[in-house]
């Protein structure tokens, strides 16, 4: 982690005129531009195998996998030749009405073999909340053509997280994403989030469970079963705070949505391509069909951008059969299917299927989450929860109470910097602090993370109490 001898001064210059550039010009998401403008960016130059490395030649494990995407590691030259091959055969062709190529037919055919159930149909956009806003569209569409056009409403829970387009951050429940902002009110409705560890402590595991199922059907009897088309959930809420929902909480929704006709939505953006050890989590990890299937991210592994949403045989028989009213499914993006973005999913799904990378999550992922659970034995960590690759900790003032620390202590960013310093970098997210690493981790890599991660929370627990954060 040392710096790089052999940056020369000309390689300062450069990296000074690029954080001058961005600073002045690139309008970032999810940024505070009052601090921004101040402080810049951190500018990243490489990255191979599962560390990036600074303009400055200092090199970071990546615990954060990017954004939860690059699945199979920096620097894979196979995923350059394929995009290379397909720019040289084809780079671009619409897919509006009948035309394709290759590599989106191929891409759908495999997504299609993947996929649970009767999942069979792929349609493309350019990420993860595309993916949902097309599913927003399709079931309209779908309750439309069914006969059905009373059933628009959709339904998601507090602190879940689909995206940032309108649509899609209208279905997000994560109050601090809506704050400054409009959101649609009147097509989405939030529920409340299963968080096992905010719960009442009166209530037991499974008697949680029964109450978050029945306030969903609480819900749709509200608003008219009639009126209701669908159901948005994440198996596990990532950017919400990596909460897992409790046993047996996915099966008893889709038991509730199935009883109402209401259509399932697995927002798998984050949990698809490997991080809990399957291609998709919806059946393997918790033992559901849903009706459609959002992905993005681990899809390319983020070499390219790329989403998909992977909906049943039900649904396009629906909207397949001639319209009486002449209408057609007149939705799509000039990138839909583009066949660069595809011949990358395609290599990156090679890879993760040579290599076995399901296998090794189910191997080293399983000693990272007990990795990262030892720490919860540190005084600020109130809670550790996640599975495998995809983990959270949960930061608190009072480990009994359960009650958070002032938010201008800045916990999360403080541990992010104190690991940061350290070589390693975690995300910050309020008071908690979120790791999904890419999912080629050695143990090794997984026991530096660990002991990173516990060096950063003693330096900053005892900085807290120094400051007075800490009443203890
Ligand atoms: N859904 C989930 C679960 C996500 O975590 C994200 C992004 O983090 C999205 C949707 C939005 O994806 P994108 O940023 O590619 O539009």
């Amino acid at each position: 982690n040392s710096l790089n001898p052999n940056v020369t001064a000309a390689d300062a210059a450069e990296k000074q005129k690029v954080w001058e550039a961005d600073r002045d010009h690139f309008m970032h998401p999810w940024t505070d531009f009052s601090t921004f403008k101040e402080t810049g960016s951190m500018v990243f130059t490489a990255a191979d195998g599962v560390s990036i490395v600074d303009a400055d030649g200092k090199r970071y494990l990546d615990g954060i996998g990017g954004l939860w995407c690059v699945n199979i590691g920096y620097g894979r030259k196979e995923i350059a030749e394929a995009v290379a091959d397909q720019i040289c055969a084809i780079p671009y062709f619409s897919t509006f009405g009948h035309h394709t190529t290759p590599p989106a037919a191929k891409l759908a055919a495999k997504l299609a073999d993947l996929a649970p159930g009767d999942l069979n149909h792929v349609f493309y956009g350019c990420g993860g909340s595309v993916a949902n806003d097309t599913a927003v569209r399709l079931i309209h569409f779908y309750f439309n053509q069914l006969g059905k056009p009373t059933k628009k409403q959709i339904i998601s829970r507090i602190d879940g997280y689909h995206g940032s387009t309108y649509m899609a951050m209208s279905i997000t429940g994560v109050k601090f994403d809506h704050v400054g902002f409009d959101i649609d009110q009147q097509l989405v409705h939030h529920i409340s989030c299963p968080n096992p560890y905010r719960r009442d402590p009166k209530l037991s595991e499974e008697e949680f469970c029964r109450q978050k199922v029945d306030e969903l059907e609480q819900k749709i009897l509200e608003i008219g079963p009639d009126k209701v088309a669908a159901f948005f959930a994440e198996p596990i809420l990532g950017a919400g705070g990596v909460i897992v929902p409790p046993k047996g909480y996915h099966q008893a929704t889709l038991e509730v949505c199935r009883k109402y006709d209401v259509l399932y939505v697995s927002d798998e953006v984050v949990t698809a391509f490997g991080r809990l050890g399957h291609m998709f989590a919806s059946q393997d990890e918790f033992g559901i069909v849903p009706d459609i299937i959002t992905c993005a991210k681990g899809l390319t592994s983020g070499y390219l951008p790329l989403g998909a949403t992977i909906f049943s045989d039900r649904i396009y028989e629906v909207i397949s059969k001639p319209q009486a009213d002449g209408a057609i499914f007149t939705h799509g993006f000039t990138y839909s299917g583009h066949p660069v973005s595809c011949a990358a999913a395609l290599k990156n799904i090679e890879i993760l299927e040579r290599e076995g990378v399901c296998d090794h999550v189910k191997d080293v992922g399983t000693y990272f989450e007990q990795r990262i659970r030892e720490l919860g034995e540190l005084e600020l960590v109130g809670d550790v929860r996640g599975r495998k690759f995809m983990m959270c900790l949960e930061n608190v003032a009072d480990k009994r109470t359960k009650a958070l620390l002032d938010p201008r202590a800045k916990v999360g960013n403080r541990i992010a910097d104190a690991c940061q310093k350290r070589g390693l970098i975690v995300r910050p997210l309020a008071h908690m602090n979120i790791l999904s690493p890419t999912l080629i981790l050695t143990r090794e890599h997984v026991d530096f993370i660990a002991e990173t991660l516990r060096e950063s929370i003693l330096e900053v627990t005892e900085t807290l109490r120094e400051e007075g954060f800490l009443s203890h």
